[in-house]
């Protein structure tokens, strides 16, 4: 088995609220990241697909496919969005790195042409990020 690792960047803004907690609560608790402006992180986004290099092309899977998988799925979706409000797939959810991780994984994982998808991991800074794997071959992501 390999793992092949593809890389992407993309910029989105996002806030931290909770509308079940205070407005006191939600300072308490989110620190800064709940100024209702918002603010902006570089993200980086790992994804990493599982498989056997094929006998004819020594590739997992073809390059070209992961690229235009993951612009259509997540560069157009989520860069220079606001992911509150931007992103059905964050509806009613606080896009913490945890959250988007988990969302980018549930968007990528049935559309891998070839190979698995084994892991995605979303820098939202260089000193932060988030992992997810499948779950005991249920349905991955959480
Ligand atoms: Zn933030």
């Amino acid at each position: 088995m390999v793992y092949l690792t593809r890389k992407i960047e993309f910029s989105a803004s996002h806030l931290y609220h909770n509308p079940a907690l205070s407005a006191e609560e939600n300072r308490r608790v989110f620190g800064k990241c709940n100024n209702p402006h918002g603010h902006g992180h570089n993200y980086t986004l790992e994804v990493t697909i599982a498989g056997e290099p094929d006998l004819v092309t020594g590739m997992v899977l073809d390059l070209k496919d992961l690229k235009e998988l993951l612009e259509r799925e997540i560069m157009q979706r989520m860069d220079h969005r606001f992911l509150n409000y931007e992103v059905a797939e964050l509806k009613g959810q606080i896009p913490t790195c945890e959250n988007v991780a988990r969302v980018i994984w549930n968007l990528l994982d049935p559309k891998i042409p070839q190979g698995r998808l084994h892991r995605v991991r979303l820098y939202e800074s260089a000193d932060l990020f988030a992992d997810c794997y499948r779950s005991n071959g249920a349905k991955g992501g959480s």
